[in-house]
């Protein structure tokens, strides 16, 4: 038997059909799936603009660089994150200050937000873990009160929803936020092998955007009249760009995320309708506010309550070729931020507490119901 992984991509014929139509035309890299994809996602997102890159860290750099972020700021972040979230605070020279989480939700707790805002404070990048959506209309509020930059890092909730004043609201249609980063690596909800994307409804950050991808370089129509070759650098850009047979693969994928979305709730509620009546687990918070794109699963195990540890456990697991994770070591937690920031342990309680009983357990749309039962059958075993 293969082992069960706990995310895997799902690329069928017509996926592959598309990006052989692109490596047999003229434009391999940036050609006009570039648009056409970026358009679909706008759309899809209900956002104005999006900007696709080369991996959802490229976007969450370029992010925090049009946030102005810059030596001497400071950006509040959720310990409970992949590290590439506080890292690309990191690259702009900015300090990552962490606030920690809701232990029910997972996600940062707006109060403990406001109170790691200082006079240095220029942005907040909260995640929506595991794909429910944070408690976006309070952070909005805190940042305008504060005149701060929201970046919503969504590499887990591309499909998520949430409600505001009575409305469902999108994740990446940016209404409680400047900037929404989106990843594309393959155990997330669309792929396109690497890549990633940022949404935006502000032009200005959108133009902003698009040049620091390629070098810094604007072209318009005022550098045409100067001679047809003339570019010109304003800022120091990168090398950020997704190739068009990449973008026609998300295209592709993305026609298919209402199913795959779909398909992650119908196992999360199974897991959760068996998984809820264990006295041995927690499973993941749902409320009524917000529709999760569910992109993992995190089962928590009561630990106080057993004469397993998570190391057990997730070994027994392992050995039964159930493809497990833990989804996230607290990044305040890693050695660089502990040396360089001084971070230390007990710093946040909750989050610590959360990360010694998580994890994540396999859930993506390919899952079989004999792969869903197998699971189910050997976690019941190895946990009563
Ligand atoms: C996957 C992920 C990223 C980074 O995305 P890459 O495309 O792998 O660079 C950033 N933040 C979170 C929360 C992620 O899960």
């Amino acid at each position: 038997m293969k082992v069960i992984p706990y995310g895997h991509q799902s690329i069928n014929k017509s996926d592959i059909l598309e990006v052989i139509k692109v490596l047999k035309s003229d434009w391999i890299t940036q050609g006009p799936y570039v648009e056409t994809f970026e358009k679909s996602l706008a759309q899809y997102c209900e956002a104005k603009y999006a900007v696709v890159v080369s991996s959802g860290t490229a976007a969450l750099h370029l992010a925090c660089l049009a946030a102005r972020l810059k030596e001497g700021d400071e950006a509040i972040t959720t310990p409970i994150t992949f590290i590439a979230t506080a890292n690309a605070i990191v690259y702009t020279g900015a300090k990552p200050v962490f606030a920690d989480i809701n232990s029910s939700t997972i996600n940062i707790d707006p109060q403990e937000i406001e109170k790691k805002i200082t006079r240095r404070t220029k942005a907040i990048l909260p995640v929506h873990f595991g794909g429910l959506p944070c408690d976006m209309t309070r952070i909005h509020y805190i940042a305008r009160q504060n005149k701060l930059t929201v970046i919503e890092d969504a590499s887990h909730a591309l499909g998520a929803e949430y409600q505001s004043k009575g409305q469902w609201i999108k994740v990446g249609s940016c209404q409680h936020s400047d900037m929404t980063v989106f990843s594309f690596h393959p155990v997330k909800h669309i792929t396109t092998g690497e890549g990633g994307a940022i949404t935006t409804n502000n032009k200005k950050l959108y133009k902003y955007l698009t040049s620091l991808r390629n070098h810094g370089i604007y072209r318009d129509e005022k550098t045409k009249r100067r001679g047809p070759w003339v570019y010109e650098m304003h800022h120091l850009g990168y090398n950020y760009r997704l190739t068009d047979f990449q973008c026609v693969l998300g295209l592709s994928q993305l026609t298919r995320l209402y199913h795959f979305v779909s398909k992650r709730q119908t196992i999360a509620q199974r897991y959760n309708l068996v998984f809820s009546q264990s006295p041995y687990l927690i499973t993941p918070h749902q409320g009524t506010l917000q529709r999760s794109s569910w992109h993992l699963y995190v089962l928590r195990l009561r630990l106080d309550n057993m004469n397993k540890t998570r190391d057990d456990v997730f070994r027994q697991l392992q050995a039964r070729k159930i493809g497990v994770q833990v989804h996230y070591i607290p990044v305040h937690l890693q050695p660089y931020y502990r040396k360089k920031m001084g971070y230390k342990s007990g710093d946040f309680p909750k989050a610590e507490s959360y990360y010694k009983g998580a994890i994540s357990i396999p859930l993506f749309p390919a899952m079989t119901n004999d792969n869903r039962r197998y699971v189910i059958k050997n976690i019941l075993k190895i946990v009563n």
